[in-house]
């Protein structure tokens, strides 16, 4: 017999495993369905973000920043460390801990707000009444069929492949192997200079690898504010030592047993390089395989995303879906608003996401954060607008932590100082950007932030002078 909710929720990552939380808190009886299994086979919810995402890259970025401090920042400070190793296994094992711990987190909390925790596939059968069927299988056998009055899909996206070269996470990685390579390669090829290819490029940089990342758009982060794009592109270059090449046209890649070749062409001449493993990043692709789409009918875009309108809800009655599966940003912290805003829409409340107004952060050494329009998004609307920019070099917070480097520049509008973009590269700006959000969010104006008073020293100084001069009081510029 089949089990009824209110609420099923396909797929455990942070839009998912958020959702179901969220329904459930409201009264629903939810059920979450997840098929995520760990290397050792055991189910382990909180999706791409935590099984092979966001926090895994975040662990070794810590620990490879750590390693690098030790070589290169420690003496600094009086402190001498010889011979200082690197145990690859061991920081793996960090990096595993941590993601077990969270994902045991997530099943507790379902447990807290008895949300059914379902492991498997999940895949829409059809109607029965006013009833969706969602059939559950793991490893091909029917393991539950479960009637649902709401469904959330959830599914969320997978590494886009090159045409012709399959990962296969021993030498052609996507971001599951680059996670998890057991030793450091002598030389890393990377395709894409997108976050995830930047962020793993300095992962194995630091840890003592060659790394060439290879990108085909002649401009570096073009998403970001160009003269933040430009100062990243100069210390990543630079300090951190990345080899980028912007502008390239792949051609064949040949894969060996101990290595690939990659030929492609750099303004206008040939180039082979070889390298020991590849990590291809070049954006991720919606993931409904499986899911019924077909089945039931579930309308697609051209490019495989779930279409929704703006509450999220897809063309079928009562299916909603979330997160990377559907359009805009692929961000975690995205996924989960949406999540939280379905299930109370569900319960009949009105939120809302606001799309203008979500931070993005790449975690690269120095971090480089934004949120909001860049310049370049201004000038091409026409909007008139004023800048404040001031930097992490005198800023004494910064320089205490031997991390004084890097620039915020705010964006107003010339009429009324609405602040209109936060963007930044520096230490921590991970965390100065919500200063910008919650400021877009309650529509401050950059005077607003001015007058604020920031903690001394810290580095939210930079963000407090960056607004004073887009006043044209800065103190300290
Ligand atoms: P997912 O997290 O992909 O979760 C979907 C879940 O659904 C998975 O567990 C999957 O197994 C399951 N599933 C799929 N189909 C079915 C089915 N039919 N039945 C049952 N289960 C199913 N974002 C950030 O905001 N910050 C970061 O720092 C960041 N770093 C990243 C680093 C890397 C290396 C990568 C790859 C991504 C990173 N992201 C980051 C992006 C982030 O991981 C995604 O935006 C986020 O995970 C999307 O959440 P989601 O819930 O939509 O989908």
């Amino acid at each position: 017999m089949s089990q009824q909710f209110d609420v099923v929720v396909i797929g455990g990552g942070p839009g998912g495993y958020v959702a179901a939380i969220r329904a459930a808190q409201l009264g629903f009886s939810t059920a979450c369905v997840d098929a995520t299994k760990n290397p050792e086979g055991k189910p382990s919810l909180g999706g791409t973000c935590l099984n092979v995402g966001c926090i895994p890259s975040k662990a070794l970025l810590q620990s490879s920043e750590n390693f690098h401090a030790v070589q290169h920042d420690f003496q600094k400070h009086g402190i001498s460390v010889d011979g200082a190793q690197m145990d690859v296994a061991k920081m793996l094992a960090r990096k595993n801990d941590i993601i077990t711990k969270n994902a045991g987190g997530i099943a507790f909390l379902f447990k807290k707000n008895k949300v059914a925790n379902v492991h498997g596939l999940g895949s829409l059968k059809g109607r029965q009444g006013d009833k969706w069927l969602v059939e559950v299988t793991d490893n091909g056998v029917v393991v539950d069929t479960l009637e649902a009055t709401h469904v959330i899909v959830a599914t969320g996206s997978s590494p886009r492949q090159l045409p012709g070269l399959p990962t296969d996470n021993q030498i052609v990685l996507d971001n599951e192997g680059a996670l998890a390579l057991a030793e450091v390669p002598a030389r890393l090829g990377v395709i894409g200079a997108g976050v995830i290819g930047l962020e793993m490029g300095s992962v194995w940089k630091r840890l003592g690898a060659d790394v060439t990342i290879l990108e085909a758009m002649p401009t570096f982060l073009a998403a970001a504010d160009q003269q933040i794009a430009k100062e990243a592109f100069k210390t990543l270059t630079k300090d951190t030592g990345l080899d980028i090449k912007l502008g390239v046209k792949i051609g064949e890649i040949v894969k060996g047993d101990k290595g690939v070749t990659v030929n492609y062409e750099l303004n206008g001449e040939a180039v082979k390089a070889e390298f020991d493993k590849l990590i291809v990043s070049i954006g991720r692709v919606p993931h409904t395989a499986g899911l019924g789409a077909e089945t039931v009918g579930l309308q697609l875009d051209e490019r495989g995303f779930v279409v929704v309108d703006d509450h999220c809800l897809t063309n079928l009655p009562n299916v909603w879906a979330i997160g990377d599966v559907v359009r805009g940003p692929m961000l975690a912290h995205k996924a989960s608003e949406e999540g939280v805003a379905v299930a109370e829409r569900i319960a009949g409340q009105k939120p809302h996401v606001d799309f203008g107004v979500i931070p993005w952060v790449i975690y690269t050494s120095p971090e480089i954060a934004w949120v909001g329009k860049t310049e370049e998004q201004l000038k091409a609307e026409g909007i008139e607008y004023k800048k404040g920019t001031s930097g992490f070099a005198a800023n004494g917070r910064a320089l205490g932590l031997g991390q004084a480097q890097g620039t915020v520049k705010l964006l107003a509008c010339a009429k009324t100082d609405r602040i209109l973009g936060l963007h930044m590269i520096g230490p921590m700006v991970s965390e100065l950007v919500t200063e910008g959000v919650v400021s877009m969010e309650f529509k401050a104006a950059s005077e607003d932030l001015a007058r604020i008073v920031h903690a001394h020293p810290s580095l939210s100084e930079v963000v407090h002078e960056a607004a004073l001069a887009a006043d044209k009081r800065a103190l300290h510029g």
